[in-house]
């Protein structure tokens, strides 16, 4: 299937062709440059449903993938959460938001969060499939590893000793939030 990302996000888009190989996956950047909806969504399913909308109404005639994710912090009530992207004032800037995720977490012996993933999958008649992943583990005392992307040089996965950032790509997708919000989805439409 022919399938249009919905984000400008690089890493997301390389994991989506991951997760989606033996499908299409083509960037709304390809398609229009300055796509950037607006995320005023409460949550990952509200802005999920505003970025596959929107890129819908550039694209018209192939079906639509849109993810919104974030890290939810126990000992922050939940923060970042939606605003993940933006978390130390400049949006997308991940060395700023991971410099600020440490300073609040500095001196908190609680460091158990949790990557949530929703994915939704719109087709031109305007039909969904929806997806949630969910990704368990603990925030790190410094950075280690340079894969992924956001907060995964911080992120150890529970079952892990190392941080996302040192995981294979092909391992990360196989715990990730990502990755599990993906394959639901994709089990959901051979269900069609
Ligand atoms: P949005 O879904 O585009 O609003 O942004 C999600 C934000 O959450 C990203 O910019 C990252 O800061 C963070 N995030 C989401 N998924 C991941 C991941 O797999 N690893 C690390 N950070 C992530």
């Amino acid at each position: 299937m022919k399938i249009v990302f919905a984000s400008g996000n690089a890493g997301k888009l390389k994991e989506a062709k991951e997760i989606f190989a033996g499908h299409e996956i083509i960037s709304i950047k390809d398609l229009c440059k300055n796509f950037a909806p607006e995320e005023k969504g409460d949550t990952f399913f509200q802005n999920a449903v505003i970025k596959a909308e929107e890129a819908m109404k550039i694209v018209k005639n192939t079906a639509v993938l849109s993810d919104d994710s974030g890290l939810i912090v126990e000992a922050l009530d939940g923060a970042p959460g939606v605003y993940s992207s933006r978390y130390g004032g400049v949006e997308g800037d991940n060395a700023l938001n991971r410099r600020k995720l440490l300073h609040e977490l500095d001196g908190v012996e609680d460091r158990s969060a949790y990557f949530s993933c929703t994915a939704v999958l719109l087709f031109p008649d305007m039909s969904a499939v929806v997806g949630v992943g969910k990704c368990s583990g603990k925030i790190g005392y410094h950075e280690i590893g340079d894969g992924g992307f956001g907060y995964d040089p911080l992120f150890i996965p529970e079952g892990f000793e190392k941080t996302m950032a040192q995981l294979q790509p092909g391992e990360k997708n196989l715990i990730s939030h990502r990755g599990r919000a993906f394959r639901s989805v994709m089990e959901k439409i051979r269900c069609l």
